[in-house]
C-alpha cells in the first residue's frame, strides 16, 4: 500500500537514498576528474583564466572544479534530500491519483540541473540546488493540497497538530502538568455511605497523587466506554489497564508508590479497608461523570503476584444500543429489508447466530423492537430479564417455574409473535418451532459461529428430519468489528492487487483507513463498534438439503449459493470500503471462519 500520510519518514529508505547520494556526488567527482586533494591544492587552469583568486573558501576552493570536504558533505546531504524528497512525491503523487510522472521529472529535473552547476561550477551552487527542488516541491504541495482531503493536508490543521504531538517536550511538559504534585482529582467519587474522595483526602493529603490517578482511570473509562480497567502490579511498579471493545490494553504505569496510593483510595471508599489494611473482596463506589450521568462502578481489590491489585468494572455503556435499531447496529439498508419482509409474513422462525459476547441479544431485541406492537400480540421468553421491551409481557423461567410451565402459560394467551431470548435445549427448539411452522412466528438467537452451522445445529437439537426447514426462514449471523478511530485515523490507498483479490472494482475503490493510535483511543487506533453481519435465506435447495440425515454446513452452504447466503466476510470488506473499520480488523473477528 501507498502511505498518504504527510512526509511520513521510512527510515530504510532514507538509508538508501543517503547510501545513493553518496554514490552519486562521488561518481560526479571522480567523473570530473577531481577529488578532494589531501595536501595543497595544484594549481591547474580552468578555461582560459589562469588560477582563479582565493575566494571566501581557503582550501581547495581556488577554482570552480575543486570542492573542499565541508561543502562536499554538505553537497550530500542536500542530493539525499532532494532525492528523499523526489521519492516522496513520486509515491504520494501515485497514491493521490495525480501525474506523477510529470511531478516525479520536475523534481528531478530541477535537482539535476542544481547539482550538475555545483559540480561543474562551484560547491556553492548548491545553495541554488536546494532553492530549484525545494521550488518545485513547494508548487507540488499547493497542487497536493487542492485535491487530498483536509485530514492529509500538508500543513493542514490535522497535519499541525500531528507535528506538535510528535514533539517529545511537549508532551512531557503536558503529560507533567497533568500529573504534577498538589493536583486535584478531576472527579469525586463517593460511597454509599456519603464518603467521598475529598473526605478521604482531607484525612490522608499523602494519599492526593493516588486520588488523582484514580480519578483519571474513571474519566479515561468513561470517555472511552470502557467496561474493565485494571490496576496491577508489574514489577516494581503499576500498570493501568483497559478491556475496550473485547481487547486488553496496558495503557500506562506507575511507581509502586503512587499505585499503592490508588489502591488505598479505592479500597477506603469500597470499604475493604479498616485501619489502614486492605482486605479482598468487592464494594460500590459512585461518581459523576461528565456528560455520563451518575455512574456506578463495582471496585473489587484481589492478590496478584503477592501485592494488591485492583479491579474496576463499569456499566455497560451500550446497553440501550438496541434502541437504536438495526441500522444503529451497523445492518446494511438491504438486509434490514430483507428483516423486515420475514416480519411482514407474521410466520416462521427467525434466527440470530453468534458466538458468546458478539452481540446477538442486542440485535434480537432490536428486531423485535420493529414489530408493531399495537397491532401484534409478542409474548418475551427469557430466562433472565435482558432488556426492556415497552407494551410487551416478558416471562421469566428458572429453576422454580421450568420452561414447559411458563410455555403452556404463554401459548395459551395466543401470541402471534414469541421472542425465545436463546434457544438452548431440545425442548424449546421442538416447541418453539412446531409454533413457528404452525400459525406463529419466533425470534430466537442460537450461540453458533455462523448461519449454516446454526441450522445444522438446530437440526440436531430437534432430532426431527423435516423441522427446521418448514419452520426457519431466515439465519442472521453476526460479529462485532472494532471501528477505526475518526480522531486518528490515516487514509491509505489500497494495493491494485488486493482490490482484485476483494472484487473491488479498481476505480472506486471506496475510502480506506488504517489505525493510529492517539489519547481518544487509548493508542489503539480504535474506538467503538459495529456488526458484520451474514443472511442465509432458506430456499427450497436448503430445505432439501436440511432434510437429508447427516446434512453438513458445507452442504447448506453449496445449497444457498451467493444468491441467498451473504456472509459476514463480505459484509464486513463493504465496512473497510466504507472507511468504518479495517480489514486486519474484520480478519481478526472472522479468524478460523
Ligand atoms: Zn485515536
Amino acid at each position: 500500500m501507498v502511505s498518504r500520510s504527510v512526509l511520513g519518514v521510512r527510515w530504510h529508505k532514507v538509508a538508501f537514498l543517503v547510501v545513493s547520494a553518496l554514490l552519486v556526488v562521488a561518481v560526479a567527482g571522480i567523473a570530473a576528474g577531481q577529488a578532494p586533494p589531501a595536501g595543497p591544492p595544484p594549481n591547474l587552469p580552468v578555461g582560459g583564466p589562469p588560477a582563479a583568486p582565493q575566494g571566501a573558501l581557503p582550501s581547495g576552493t581556488s577554482a570552480g572544479f575543486y570542492v573542499s570536504p565541508l561543502w562536499l558533505v554538505f553537497l550530500m546531504v542536500a542530493t539525499a534530500l532532494w532525492l528523499y524528497l523526489t521519492s516522496w512525491v513520486s509515491d504520494d503523487a501515485k497514491g493521490n491519483g495525480m501525474e506523477y510522472l510529470k511531478y516525479t521529472s520536475f523534481m528531478l529535473g530541477a535537482g539535476s540541473l542544481g547539482l550538475l552547476l555545483a559540480l561543474l561550477v562551484h560547491a556553492a551552487l548548491v545553495f541554488l540546488m536546494l532553492v530549484l527542488f525545494s521550488g518545485t516541491f513547494s508548487l507540488y504541495i499547493v497542487q497536493r493540497n487542492k485535491v487530498v482531503p483536509d485530514m492529509v493536508k500538508f500543513l493542514g490543521v490535522h497535519h499541525r497538530k500531528q507535528l506538535i504531538a510528535k514533539i517529545p517536550v511537549l508532551n512531557k511538559v503536558a503529560a507533567l502538568r497533568s500529573k504534577g504534585k498538589g493536583a486535584r482529582p478531576a472527579l469525586d467519587l463517593a460511597n454509599e455511605a456519603g464518603t467521598s474522595l475529598s473526605d478521604l483526602l482531607k484525612e490522608d493529603p499523602s494519599l492526593s497523587d493516588g486520588a488523582v490517578i484514580l480519578s483519571d482511570l474513571v474519566l479515561r473509562a468513561g470517555s472511552t466506554k470502557t467496561r474493565k480497567v485494571r490496576l496491577h502490579p508489574a514489577g516494581d511498579q503499576y500498570v493501568a489497564q483497559y478491556v475496550l471493545d473485547g481487547v486488553l490494553y496496558s495503557v500506562e504505569s506507575f511507581d509502586a508508590e503512587a499505585g499503592r496510593q490508588a489502591l488505598a483510595c479505592a479500597s477506603q471508599l469500597a470499604g475493604l479497608s479498616k485501619g489502614g489494611r486492605m482486605r479482598g473482596g468487592s464494594g460500590q463506589i459512585s461518581t459523576e461523570v461528565p456528560g455520563l450521568g451518575q455512574v456506578k462502578i463495582q471496585a473489587e481489590v484481589i492478590a496478584a503476584e503477592g501485592k494488591p491489585a485492583l479491579a474496576l468494572s463499569f456499566p455497560d455503556w451500550t446497553r440501550d444500543l438496541y434502541r437504536s435499531g438495526l441500522a444503529g447496529l451497523g445492518m446494511h439498508d438491504t438486509m434490514i429489508k430483507r428483516v423486515r419482509t420475514a416480519l411482514d409474513q407474521k410466520r416462521g422462525a427467525l434466527l440470530v447466530c453468534s458466538p458468546a459476547g458478539s452481540g446477538r441479544t442486542t440485535t434480537l431485541y432490536a428486531v423485535a423492537a420493529m414489530v408493531d406492537v399495537f397491532t401484534t400480540d409478542l409474548a418475551v421468553i427469557e430466562e433472565r430479564a435482558e432488556h426492556e421491551l415497552e407494551h410487551v409481557r416478558h416471562w421469566t423461567f428458572g429453576e422454580d417455574k421450568p420452561f414447559t410451565d411458563i410455555y403452556g402459560d404463554v401459548i395459551r394467551e395466543g401470541p402471534h409473535v414469541i421472542l425465545l431470548a436463546e434457544m438452548q435445549s431440545s425442548e424449546q427448539a421442538e416447541k418453539t418451532l412446531e409454533f413457528a411452522a404452525g400459525e406463529g412466528m419466533l425470534l430466537t438467537t442460537l450461540k453458533a459461529p455462523d448461519a449454516p452451522e446454526a441450522l445444522v445445529q438446530l437440526v440436531k437439537l430437534t432430532g426431527a428430519d423435516d423441522l427446521v426447514g418448514r419452520a426457519v426462514t431466515c439465519v442472521v449471523s453476526q460479529r462485532l468489528v472494532r471501528k477505526v478511530c475518526p480522531n486518528c485515523r490515516e487514509q491509505v490507498e489500497p494495493a491494485a492487487e488486493l482490490l482484485k483479490k476483494l472484487n473491488i472494482d479498481p476505480a472506486k475503490p471506496g475510502v480506506w483507513y488504517k489505525p493510529v493510535g492517539c489519547d481518544a483511543c487509548l493508542n489503539s487506533g480504535y474506538q467503538g463498534r459495529t456488526g458484520i453481519f451474514g443472511m442465509l435465506i432458506l430456499t427450497e435447495p436448503v430445505k432439501k438439503v436440511l432434510q437429508g440425515a447427516g446434512a453438513t454446513a458445507q452442504a447448506v452452504r453449496q445449497a444457498a449459493g451467493p444468491a441467498a447466503f451473504r456472509t459476514m466476510y463480505q459484509d464486513g470488506v463493504s465496512k473497510v470500503v466504507a472507511g468504518i473499520t479495517t480489514l486486519d480488523e474484520v480478519r481478526r473477528v472472522l479468524k478460523g471462519q
